[in-house]
């Protein structure tokens, strides 16, 4: 599955309020390429970048559907954002000091509580 720019741009902006993103990281869409000049090499996929040039681009294009992607791609994120700021659980779960975990629920993306699942879990869309 891979997603166009429209329905990419709405990921990362969800995302990107989701996430929290320090003022000093940007996350934008981009294209992968496999160092080949064919256009069917040529796939989506969100840079995250701060002024340190400390730049992740995650690879959207491989996924079976589109909640695959879009919970793949949050967890991706979460992961080095988790790293640029030495741990802090974002997006955190209400009322416990860790993270939620991006997940599929019945074909839906959600955030939800790892320990809990039933105590809090919400789409990400
Ligand atoms: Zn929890």
């Amino acid at each position: 599955m891979i997603p166009d720019g429209n329905l990419l741009g709405r990921w990362l902006d969800a995302l990107s309020s989701q996430l929290e993103l320090p003022p000093e990281v940007t996350l934008k869409a981009g294209t992968w390429e496999n160092g080949s000049d064919f256009p069917d090499e040529r796939y989506p996929c969100a840079i995250l970048a701060d002024s340190s040039d400390q730049t992740v681009c995650v690879f959207v294009g491989g996924d079976p559907t589109a909640e695959d992607a879009l919970v793949r791609l949050a967890g991706e994120l979460q992961d080095d954002l988790a790293m640029r700021s030495w741990g802090t659980p974002v997006p955190q779960c209400p009322g416990h000091p860790h993270p939620l975990r991006p997940t599929t629920v019945q074909g839906a993306a959600v955030w939800t509580c790892p320990q809990d699942p039933e105590r809090h879990t919400h789409p990400i869309l």
